[in-house]
């Protein structure tokens, strides 16, 4: 009986975003115009439709070159005080047009430094870009919350200094903190004096942990560091077997992070480009939902991946059935889980969410 749910309703739900990469949302022609405002010569074309098309190919191929030069790109624009200023800005205009009403959005500080910005300034540039970008959207009656993440490189050895620049800012945009990059030969534990500093802060952090690498490098973010949130953590379905007669079972890591609620920001369209999960409708996150882990959706690299967050939705409500109900629950979801204080997240719920999705079932019934 339920209505099949088209992109266009679910770009008027009020969504949340936990998990998105300042510098995987660029607008293709704003690379192009920051390319020639800067002298950055790399594109492999000026044409911004022609480029947004090579940014999917390139993340869609396979090969982990092609999908880092990708970044090389939209970071190499990204060294001025009013081009960090102006992605931000335009990243909270795209988000709040798809109809997200809070996200956090994350980047690495240590990649803006290449034309003498300290790390401070690259901070400072960011928020002001969000803060413009929120007057802009709820100018046009899309009002948007935009918190920060700062995330540090996990091959790198600055993990303390940005934990230390996150606690810096903790009161005007910055929200928690986050370790990104290759899992393979770089455990989060390498980070730990990162994460105690955090915690001893009493600030929140998620961890990349799951995504191209098993549970040892979930077990190791959750019990070693002490994540808040996990970053993908897709693997955690190498813990939870099918056994006979259609049961489910699941080893003590996997029942760990259900029971404790451990929010996984998973990316569906990401890691299906990055080989983490072979399909959308393979997707360990149709399996994660039924058994009630505490699941939310995201777009990691909407650049990349050629995706909105309404797009992920729309094509896991496809691949599962998903209705109203489910897209409400994966957001009250997301919502609880954000890094933002405990009287704002429920005044979000039951401000925006709940009165939204009630609207959106009653309109499209
Ligand atoms: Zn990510």
């Amino acid at each position: 009986m339920s209505h099949p749910l088209t992109l266009d309703d679910i770009r008027r739900a009020p969504k949340v975003l936990l998990h998105d990469h300042l510098d995987g949302g660029l607008r293709p022609d704003t690379v192009v115009e920051l390319a020639e405002a800067v002298g950055y010569t790399g594109l492999p074309t000026r044409d911004p439709a022609e480029l947004g098309a090579w940014f999917r190919d390139a993340s869609d191929s396979g090969a982990l070159e092609r999908y880092l030069e990708t970044f090389t790109h939209t970071v190499g624009v990204m060294q001025a005080r009013e081009a960090l200023e102006r992605v931000a800005a335009e990243c909270a205009e795209d988000l709040a047009a798809d109809g997200v009403v809070y996200a956090e959005v994350r980047y690495a500080p240590e990649q803006h430094l290449e034309q003498g910005l300290s790390l401070d300034e690259v901070v400072e540039a960011v928020l002001e870009g969000f803060r413009i970008g929120q007057e802009r959207a709820a100018a046009q009656g899309r009002p948007i919350i935009v918190g920060t993440l700062l995330t540090a490189m996990r091959h790198a050895a600055r993990s303390l200094e940005i934990a230390e620049l996150a606690v810096r800012y903790r009161d005007v945009g910055v929200v928690g903190f986050d370790i990104a990059g290759a899992e393979a030969g770089h455990p989060p534990t390498r980070h730990l004096d990162a994460f105690e500093y955090m915690r001893r802060e009493n600030a929140h952090f998620t961890i990349h942990a799951g995504e191209a690498f098993g549970l040892p490098s979930i077990w190791e973010a959750l019990q070693w560091c002490g994540a808040d949130r996990l970053g993908h953590g897709v693997r955690i379905v190498d813990d939870i077997d099918h056994a006979e007669g259609g049961k489910v079972r699941m080893g003590r890591l996997a029942r760990y992070v259900r029971d404790q609620r451990v929010p996984l920001e998973m990316c569906p369209s990401s890691n299906v480009q990055t080989g983490a999960a072979s399909s959308i409708a393979e997707h360990p996150i149709g399996l994660l939902r039924e058994l009630r882990f505490r699941v939310t959706v995201n777009t990691d690299n909407r650049l990349q991946s050629g995706t909105s967050l309404s797009e992920e939705f729309a094509k896991l409500s496809s691949a599962f059935g998903y209705d109203w109900d489910d897209l409400q629950w994966f957001t009250v979801n997301a919502m609880k889980s954000a890094f933002l204080p405990f009287d704002e997240r429920l005044a979000l719920i039951n401000g925006r969410i709940k009165p939204g999705f009630a609207q959106l079932k009653w309109a499209t019934r």
